[in-house]
């Protein structure tokens, strides 16, 4: 039996933070399903494939190795083989991933590779549609949300951290256009789930949307062991 705690949100909407926290103060499996696409859009940049070559791109979903290490400073993502987890963030992986991830193909591979990694596990999976088709029963369905520019600042001072060499207009372009992009989708597309408590944490800080988070979590009578 799985434990399933879902949660969908746009780019910079704090999600990545958030679950790798509330993974470790509650002792879950933390599963990144962007990485999965983000490893797709590596791979396509490797082989040089076009992004509008999609037989190409399909065949590339369905030929690499994606294995996720969770630990608690967060994932480490491994293609075919080779630690990618600093790789996948770079601005051309990012610029790409979110077209290659509106193939349906592309979509059905990572689908299926993220439902297994959960397989059996209690876990908290971070995306866009966690809790509207890759686990619509999940025990707990929250969607974080902010503002657009509150999304562009975050990102951007994350970057920087990473030494990922992008200006805050650039960032607030790159997620307008993957906001668009990404609800716009025939399969998969960001939108909020009917039964999803909505966080909007614009105006909280990580340890704020942390503590709610787990508030939720708690509300629905899970079980888990907090540490
Ligand atoms: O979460 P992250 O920004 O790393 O995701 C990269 C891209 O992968 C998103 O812009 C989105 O297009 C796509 N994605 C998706 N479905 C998910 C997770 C991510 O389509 N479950």
């Amino acid at each position: 039996m799985s434990f399933i705690v879902g949660i969908d949100g746009p780019a910079g909407s704090g999600k990545g933070t958030v679950t790798k926290k509330v993974a470790n103060e509650l002792g879950l499996i933390n599963i990144d399903t962007g990485a999965t696409y983000r490893c797709v859009a590596l791979e396509a940049i490797n082989r040089n494939v076009n992004i509008d070559d999609k037989e190409k791109l399909i065949k590339i979903a369905k030929e690499i190795k994606i294995d996720i290490n969770p630990t608690t400073e967060g994932d480490i993502i491994y293609l075919n083989g080779k630690d990618v987890t600093k790789e996948i963030r770079s601005k051309e992986v990012t610029k790409i991933v979110s077209p290659i991830s509106s193939i349906k193909e592309v979509r059905y591979e990572m689908v299926n590779l993220q439902r297994k990694l959960a397989k059996g596990k209690n876990v908290i999976m971070e995306g866009r549609d966690i809790c509207t088709y890759v686990f619509p029963n999940a025990d707990v369905k929250i969607y974080l949300d902010a503002s657009l520019e509150e999304r562009a600042k975050r990102r951007y001072m994350e970057n920087k951290e990473k030494n990922i060499d992008m200006t805050y207009e650039e960032v607030l372009e790159n997620i307008a256009k993957r906001d668009e992009n990404d609800k716009a989708k025939e399969m998969g597309a960001l939108k909020i789930a009917e039964d999803s408590v909505i966080v909007d944490t614009t105006n909280l800080n990580i340890d704020e949307v942390v503590e709610k988070i787990i508030n939720i979590i708690k509300e629905k009578n899970c079980n888990l062991n907090e540490k």
